[in-house]
């Protein structure tokens, strides 16, 4: 079966005016009643040998993979988005270096009078706690203002540009008239081991809200492709689900409270899942000793 037909919706609006499409995977043809986890368990048996008992369960296989970092598989799979978004959101998104995309040029097309222009309850204050960051939304009527001043200068700017393309100026030195709330589109090839790392730091609380719409929008796409992985990635990963501790923090822990018996457990069926847990335990819970 084609795995795009796992996907009941390709495209999801971000923000204004953008948006995320998905339009490929790898693999496309998947078995019927499958996903392309399928395809990331097959990738790592090369490993293990087709006979080892432990992990001939593909859940459990992906599972086990994330758990332990073992990344490769994950590699297999590429996802190509088509992607439409204001040029300070792709300023982020393109540190991520593990792309391989390709953008509209301003060069050859005239740029569309497309800017992104935050509604008045969607303009945060400055965080006092964060200095990259806003949080709290600010007053509504200086939200009010704020808005009203981009759209005022989005169309002073337009209306210069358009004015010196006519003039003759260069279609690649007119846009420097452009704000940086400017739409751009790309296509955005990545492999799904990548794309996770890409999506837990920006769908992160620490990233910028407009970055974090286009995250969540490319998980939704990508979980009905990939259910197993994500449901790992969401259990394992520690800037989902999981935590990771510092060795001050470990200490903390050991230091308070917290039970040190044996009886604290998981609430997991998986004996190896458990088994690791025990270990865990122990060295949270001896080693300082
Ligand atoms: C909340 C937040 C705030 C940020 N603020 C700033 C900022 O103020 N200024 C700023 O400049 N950046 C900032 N960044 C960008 C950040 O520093 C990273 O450049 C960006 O997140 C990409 O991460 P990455 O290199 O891990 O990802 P990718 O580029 O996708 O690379 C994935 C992984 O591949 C490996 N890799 C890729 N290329 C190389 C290479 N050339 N050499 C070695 N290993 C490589 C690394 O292991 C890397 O983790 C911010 C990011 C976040 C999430």
């Amino acid at each position: 079966m084609d795995a795009l037909d796992l996907v009941p919706q390709k495209q999801i609006d971000c923000l204004d005016k953008g948006f995320v499409k998905l339009i490929d995977v790898m693999p496309r043809i998947i078995p019927d009643g499958g996903t392309c986890d399928y395809a990331i368990a097959q990738m790592a048996r090369v490993s293990y040998g087709a006979g080892t008992k432990t992990v001939n369960e593909d859940k459990g296989l992906i599972r086990y993979l994330m758990r332990h970092s073992h990344t490769s598989p994950f590699e297999g799979i590429e996802l190509k988005l088509h992607v439409k978004l204001p040029i300070f959101v792709a300023r982020q998104m393109i540190r991520h270096r593990t792309c391989s995309l390709n953008e509209i040029s301003g060069r050859y097309s005239i740029m569309k009078d497309e800017f992104y222009i935050p509604s008045p309850d969607n303009i945060r204050k400055q965080s006092t706690t964060n200095k990259q960051g806003g949080d709290e939304p600010i007053d509504l009527e200086l939200a009010k203002e704020y808005s009203e001043q981009i759209e005022l200068m989005c169309d002073d700017s337009y209306k210069k540009y358009i004015e010196m393309l006519d003039a003759g100026v260069s279609r690649e030195q007119a846009r420097m008239l452009l704000p940086l709330n400017l739409y751009t589109e790309w296509y955005w090839k990545q492999d799904l081991h990548n794309l996770l790392h890409f999506l837990a730091l920006r769908a992160d609380s620490h990233a910028q809200q407009e970055i974090r719409v286009y995250a969540e929008a490319i998980i939704q796409l990508i979980t009905p492709l990939v259910p197993w992985t994500i449901e790992a990635w969401n259990d394992y990963h520690p800037m989902r689900g999981a935590l990771k501790l510092t060795r001050l923090e470990k200490e903390a822990l050991y230091n308070s409270d917290i039970c040190h018996d044996n009886v604290l457990d998981i609430d997991s069926k998986n004996s190896r899942e458990k088994q690791e847990w025990n270990e865990k335990r122990d060295r949270l819970f001896k080693s300082i000793e």
